[in-house]
């Protein structure tokens, strides 16, 4: 007997078939039948992956022509007013993408991940109705095929978490209504066979409940979990370990737990308990997570311990998690270093290992077939390699992070700001922008020629430096005070440092699904990071070269370069992140030598990186905000130092923001409703602070008036001496057509408030 088990697929397709399908089906250019016959496809190829991997539980309804809390939101008919005419496939698609007469619905990262799910809306007007069509039809889907799937739900508690009221107040207060649908819904599940598998996912079981949410555990879960005898309930959790929520489950009628030793490892405190229950544990030891190889023999010393009071046939082995947050295969990537492809496992390959890492604890090495005996030898082979491997390795790194003496740069706040005042001289309510200028498709066809090799270098550079030429001059007749050079030559703030960085690896086809349609392909960092020469500095010096005003460089700062990439697996975070910040220091060295005078070091990621559990934030912010300070540590006191948050919710980490001890911060505010404002006003903050005045996120122009109230709602907490004006966020995906009217505003409105101010 060898159980095994996967928590989910991805869907997209190995070619991303799904996202190509549905974009010509929303460019009108193919009916909604042929998404559907893609889906199909899609499907039946995802299930016979994981039959001929040999794995005994494979999920139906994990599939998604978008999202699955969106169709979660579909099945309990929770439907936000302004959409509730529309129908099927239009209704569906306009909750998740808007349409020309409605907003769409409010997305947002699931946990601490990339991926980002659609937000329920719920309201006491809603009338919650069961509608089990696509998880019916997708068990019988897989069942015409031979595969009698468990069926993937996310699970009522998660969803009422995750919800947010239209009309103000506690989405919990749905939670009878819509507990009786989910009761409805495995009443005709348990109509589909004799005996069928559910497993809830109640990934917000990880986070520090509060007692509200704890004490109806135990309701609902003996509650559902006694609809009907044929049912088999797992309860899937996780990104870190829910201890409180096991504790309380193992006293219901489920049937099993699945918990994530990976990112998790506290779970190992429950295993006494399940132990003692009469509950199956599904112990996910695949990284659903990463793309690294798992090491096979660590796995099997894992297992020992979890199995230690657990009889082996309650003992069920899994992926950490959903592998929806990997990419789908290795197959396509023919142009990876052999060395270091074979370090790597995507989805696919997960499940080869999934299913040989059971079959070793369940029947022992003896019971491999001759390939799968290949396979284990194999593995050991190649993390032994990767151990040894000198693609891996960097003394010169090593001894200078051991021997790193000077870890912040000199001089209080108070001195530098002083100093760079007198140097800099700009005036209280200083205009700037956050970086990125529109990227036009000449720049971004240029870029995609020169990497494939079809234009030449200097062909290349000229084409940039024109950007720039034009970017320079079009800031100074605008009239803005600190200009930037518009990033033309970057595509994206994570990948452009990587491709420059010893350490780094890049994928083909390592595509992850972010949302809807749009996939990611995170860099990965496979080894000691390391910078063999300038990354930014001739752009920025050339551009400081078209001007008589400060050129302020961009960087991207260490703890987003680590929180949008793939991390080595042998090595801690805050370790690797200091590697960068030293690569980083290095380049800020190298501008502030060359002349540059204002250095902005973005931090997008910060905040994103947040641990899901309370008790382990203080660390994650001691050691991001040490090593934001490590990349700025050579700036000298009269360099300044600006950093950049797209995001406002600071409302609880404004003292982390403060203790960068960054010159000058830029953030997002105006979405937000001057909500941040507020804290200021309450806490206080010392550096200077260029709160966003208008949203970059739609084209729309903002008036002179708008923004000279924005400045006046911003002079109320703040003094102007504090105060930059600029807006949200970078202006790379908008049209110059916009950019240039709305700074030119924006410009307008700082000179009426300064003479009101005079
Ligand atoms: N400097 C970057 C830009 O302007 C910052 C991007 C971001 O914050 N996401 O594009
Ligand atoms: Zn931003």
């Amino acid at each position: 007997m060898s159980k095994n088990y996967v928590i989910g697929f991805p869907r997209i397709g190995e070619q991303r078939e799904l996202k190509k399908v549905l974009e010509e089906f929303w460019a009108k250019k193919i009916p909604f039948s042929k998404v559907q016959e893609t889906a199909s496809q899609l499907k039946s190829r995802h299930w016979k992956y994981q039959k001929d991997a040999g794995i005994d539980f494979i999920s139906s309804n994990d599939f998604s022509l978008y999202d699955n809390m969106l169709d979660t939101s579909i099945m309990l008919n929770a439907i936000p007013k302004r959409f509730k005419e529309l129908k099927d496939e239009e209704l569906y698609f306009s909750m998740a993408r808007g349409n020309n007469k409605n907003v769409a619905m409010e997305m947002t990262k699931w946990f601490n991940t990339n991926y980002h799910y659609i937000v329920p809306e719920l309201s006491a007007d809603d009338n919650y109705e069961l509608n089990a069509k696509k998880i019916l039809n997708e068990y019988k889907e897989a069942k015409a095929q031979g595969i009698k799937t468990k069926i993937n739900i996310i699970g009522p508690i998660t969803y009422l978490a995750l919800s947010k009221r239209a009309d103000g107040g506690d989405t919990f207060e749905f939670t009878n209504k819509i507990v009786a649908i989910y009761k409805q819904l495995l009443r005709e599940i348990s109509q589909l066979d004799d005996e069928v598998y559910v497993q809830i996912d109640e990934p917000a079981f990880v986070k520090d409940l509060d007692v509200k949410i704890l004490s109806l555990i135990k309701r609902v879960y003996d509650d559902l979990a006694s609809v009907a005898g044929n049912i088999k309930i797992i309860i899937a959790t996780y990104f870190e370990h829910s201890n409180e929520a096991t504790k309380i489950l193992i006293n219901t009628p489920i049937w099993a737990l699945a918990l994530d030793f990976v990112y998790g490892k506290d779970n190992l405190q429950s295993i006494q308990a399940i132990a003692q229950s009469d509950k199956i544990l599904i112990a996910g030891v695949i990284d659903g997570r990463n793309i690294w190889k798992n090491h096979i023999n660590q796995t099997l010393d894992l297992l020992k311990q979890i199995g230690t009071d657990l009889p082996s046939d309650r003992l069920y082995i899994g992926s950490s998690c959903s592998l929806l947050h990997v990419p789908f295969t290795l197959k396509y990537e023919d142009k990876m270093n052999v060395e270091i492809k074979n370090w790597l496992s995507y989805a696919v390959e997960k499940l080869d290992e999934i299913s040989l890492v059971s079959k070793i604890y369940h029947e022992g090495q003896n019971s491999l077939t001759q390939q799968q005996q290949i396979q284990y030898q194999r593995n050991i082979q190649a993390n032994d390699d990767r151990k040894t491997s000198t693609k891996i390795h960097n003394q010169d790194v090593l001894t200078r992070v051991e021997e790193l003496t000077k870890t912040q740069r000199d001089g209080e706040y108070e001195e530098r700001i002083k100093l760079q005042k007198e140097i800099l001289n700009y005036k209280p309510l200083a205009t700037t922008t956050i970086g990125s200028f529109p990227q036009t498709t000449q720049i971004r066809e240029a870029r995609r020629a020169f990497k494939k090799s079809e234009i030449s270098q200097e062909e290349y550079n000229k084409i940039i430096k024109n950007y720039i030429d034009e970017c320079v001059k079009t800031q100074e007749d605008i009239g803005l005070e600190v200009l930037v050079h518009g990033e033309p030559e970057r595509n994206d703030m994570v990948e452009y440092f990587g491709e420059q960085l010893k350490g780094y690896g890049f994928s083909q086809n390592g595509w992850v699904q972010s949302y809807g349609s749009r996939c990611v392909k995170p860099p990965f960092i496979y080894g000691d990071i390391s910078r063999p020469q300038p990354m930014t500095l001739s752009w920025i010096t050339y551009a400081q070269s078209k001007t008589n005003k400060p050129m302020k460089a961009m960087l991207t700062g260490p703890v987003t370069i680590l929180n949008w990439s793939f991390v080595r697996d042998d090595k801690a975070r805050d370790e690797v992140a200091k590697q960068i910040a030293l690569a980083i220091s290095d380049e800020v060295n190298d501008l502030q030598n060359a002349n540059i005078k204002i250095i902005q070091v973005d931090e997008a990621a910060f905040k994103e990186g947040y641990p899901l559990r309370k008790t382990n934030i203080k660390e994650y912010e001691k050691w991001a905000v040490e090593n934001f300070k490590l990349s700025v540590s050579s700036a000298k006191k009269q360099t300044q130092i600006h950093t950049h948050m797209c995001y406002s919710e600071f409302n609880d980490i404004i003292k982390t923001i403060e203790a960068m001890d960054a010159d000058v911060i830029s953030i997002e505010t105006a979405r937000s409703g001057n909500e941040l404002l507020k804290i200021f006003k309450e806490v206080g903050y010392k550096q200077e602070v260029g709160p966003g005045v208008y949203d970059i996120h739609s084209p729309r122009v903002p008036s002179v008036q708008e923004i000279v109230t924005q400045i006046e709602k911003l002079l109320e907490v703040l003094p102007k001496e504090q105060l930059w004006i600029n807006p949200d966020c970078g202006l790379k995906t908008r049209k110059w057509e916009e950019v240039v009217p709305s700074l030119t505003n924006m410009v307008k409105a700082v000179q009426i408030v300064r003479q009101r101010l005079n």
